[in-house]
């Protein structure tokens, strides 16, 4: 008998599985259930982006691309982040096609992170970064981000956990499960505590285009002087509902893009490309779905928000992604406890806040990526679930 605990490595043993998906094994086994809680637009990739996948496959484009991803689709992600936001990258050297933002994550954290390095992560925030860290050698080092700062990242306290081991600094915004987002303004002072060291930045710009106020996004290599620290990463899973199609990139410095793609190219070879050629679609004609998508979002944004301030507890206002992170710690139980109870007595899903870092404790996380009819039944429920356990 092989005794398999010996055959895993340490590392993958002491890492826990991702808090999201525990509850959605339990859901998936039970009827009626209503879900708020997996981070996936609940809308069909729109079509301009299918037909081009199909008419890829129709051409019998079903050979592996170019390691680093189609030019073609390099050249529109350069040209679509020029035209957004102002910040021109190369290319063919400064741009690589990933699986998924989640494999930019990762392979950035690989490429830069040495036995020790500590990589700051700004908590509550995405369950990938402090794992990938982990595998990598890395020593996460978790700042709590809070609900009266708007769940932003402060200037100061960046500074209080800047130590000789810093070397990479995660910036989570617009933020999953918070909804809160950096303003220029709030990126420029941390921009202002980096200068002068060699830290890194891994800028998760996955939402960049679900912003609901007028400012909107600005990614952190628009800012003075970051550019030659920052990787962006971004995708379509989210902007352009292609969770499926499993496709992200990365934009930074060549040599570093030069290294993610060496490991990409052993790891992976080339992303889908089926993919690729839908992706150059989406970047091309879709801005108007986009849009479209954004304002339905908005108005749900609006809708449970309103929701569970009406019930009572304290719910921050999100002003990107899909998420609220109502608060429930007036109810006297854990997140956990919380979503467990609500989950077995009126059968709603939600994510417990402490998946995301312990400083998610006392919240729960909504995705409001559902059909208003949905969160309208959800919500209905929770109420009477909170109305009953109101102290
Ligand atoms: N980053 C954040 C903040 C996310 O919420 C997700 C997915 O939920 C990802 C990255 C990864 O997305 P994908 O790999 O589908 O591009």
């Amino acid at each position: 008998m092989i005794n398999y605990e010996k055959i895993l490595t340490d590392k993958i043993q002491q890492i826990p599985p991702s808090g999201i998906r525990k509850f959605f094994d339990v859901a998936a086994t039970m009827k009626d259930v209503i879900s708020l809680g997996v981070g996936e637009p609940d809308f069909v990739t729109p079509w301009a982006i299918r037909e081009a996948g199909i008419y890829s496959l129709e051409k019998g484009r079903t050979y592996y691309t170019a390691n680093a991803g189609l030019l073609e689709l390099r050249e529109e992600i350069c040209n679509y982040t020029g035209r957004k936001y102002g910040v021109e990258y190369d290319a063919r050297t400064e741009a690589l096609v990933t699986v998924g933002g989640s494999e930019a994550i990762d392979l950035m954290i690989r490429c830069v992170i040495n036995s020790g390095d500590e990589v700051l992560v700004p908590e509550p925030s995405f369950v990938c970064y402090k794992p990938c860290t982990y595998m990598a050698g890395g020593v996460p080092v978790p700042i709590e981000t809070k609900e009266e700062d708007n769940f932003r990242l402060l200037p100061e306290q960046l500074r209080e956990h800047i130590t000789d081991k810093t070397k990479l600094l995660i910036l989570p915004f617009p933020n999953n499960p918070t909804g809160g987002v950096m303003s220029r303004k709030d990126l420029e002072a941390i921009a202002e505590v980096l200068r002068g060291t060699d830290i890194m930045v891994l800028s998760d710009e996955i939402y960049g285009e679900l912003r609901y106020d007028s400012e909107g996004h600005t990614p952190f290599s628009a800012i003075d002087g970051m550019r030659e620290r920052t990787v962006v990463v971004n995708g379509f899973s989210k902007t352009f509902a292609m969770t499926g199609w499993r496709l992200g990139y990365a934009l930074g410095p060549a040599p570093i893009i030069k290294a993610m793609t060496k490991l990409h190219q052993y790891g992976i070879m080339s992303s889908p490309t089926t993919s690729q050629f839908a992706a150059i679609e989406a970047l091309r004609s879709c801005d108007k779905d986009v849009e479209n998508m954004c304002r339905e979002y908005n108005y749900r944004r609006r809708y449970i928000v309103d929701g569970f301030r009406s019930m009572g507890l304290s719910c921050f206002e999100p002003l990107g992604a899909f998420y609220v992170f109502p608060c429930i710690k007036s109810l006297g139980m854990t997140s956990e406890e919380f979503a467990e109870k609500l989950l077995q007595e009126e059968k709603v899903a939600v994510v417990p806040g402490n998946a995301f870092g312990e400083s998610g404790e006392g919240f729960i996380r909504c995705s409001y990526a559902y059909s208003v009819e949905n969160i309208e039944e959800a919500l209905t429920r929770i109420a009477r679930f909170v109305e009953r356990y109101k102290k």
